[in-house]
């Protein structure tokens, strides 16, 4: 084979203990925790729904350091959404939520950073939101931890806070749509594959950063992920 032009680096992220997880798609959930649908101007439990990032908007982040991200162009209300990710180590279609739990191969803490004010205003139009949502960097991530070392991750703390001060708090167990639904939801409509990463949903309290903002996200069992705005 003669590449016309040099082949794209493979997306990858740290596996806390060593190694490097090779990605293939980052999928993302919308509304899946009850206080974050309300915020959002929902009230009634709906079937789930996705939207995807493309791979290369990841922005890894090892253990104990700072990752940075640019402010975006386009937006004046840049906002976080701390979530758990869930990554997969065998894929599959037509899954079964009672046998999904054997595809999880580890999680990690993630942001699903958004560009609010483009989101709502291609909502608003019934256009994708794709600009509002999968730009470039717009998806800090953790170490990956991997289910042997951490177990099933079913409830738990996840937080988030800015400069200090505590933003999102919610529990894992509060998720609309469970991580093992989800997956079987997911693997109806497309069929998945190993290396694929599911942002599976932010709690309530979704709000604004600003350039110079330092973000602390955290999820009981995973550690913490620090990311700042420039
Ligand atoms: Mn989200």
């Amino acid at each position: 084979m003669s590449l016309v032009l040099p082949a794209p680096a493979p997306v990858t992220v740290p596996v806390a203990g060593g190694g490097e997880f090779p990605v293939h798609r980052v999928y993302c959930v919308g509304r899946n925790y009850a206080e974050h649908a309300r915020e959002m101007g929902h009230s009634d439990r709906e079937p789930p729904f996705f939207f995807m990032k493309p791979a290369d908007a990841l922005v890894p982040v090892r253990e104990g350091e700072t990752g940075f991200i640019a402010y975006p162009p386009l937006t004046s209300d840049f906002h976080h959404e701390i979530e758990l990710v869930v990554a997969l180590g065998t894929g599959g279609r037509d899954i079964a939520a009672a046998d999904a739990p054997r595809h999880i191969w580890g999680y990690a803490v993630g942001l699903d950073m958004t560009r609010r004010d483009l989101q709502g205003a291609m909502k608003k139009a019934g256009r994708p939101w794709e600009i509002g949502k999968a730009f470039e960097q717009s998806a800090p991530i953790g170490p990956i931890t991997p289910l042997a070392r951490c177990g099933e991750l079913t409830k738990g703390a996840i937080t988030l806070h800015v400069g200090g001060a505590l933003r999102q708090r919610g529990d894992l167990a509060e998720l609309i749509w469970s991580v093992a639904e989800t997956i079987e939801q997911l693997s109806r409509a497309w069929t998945l594959q190993p290396g694929d990463l599911i942002f599976s949903g932010t709690p309530a309290g979704v709000a604004a950063v600003q350039r110079g903002d330092t973000m602390v996200g955290a999820i009981a069992g995973l550690g913490t992920l620090t990311v700042q705005v420039r």
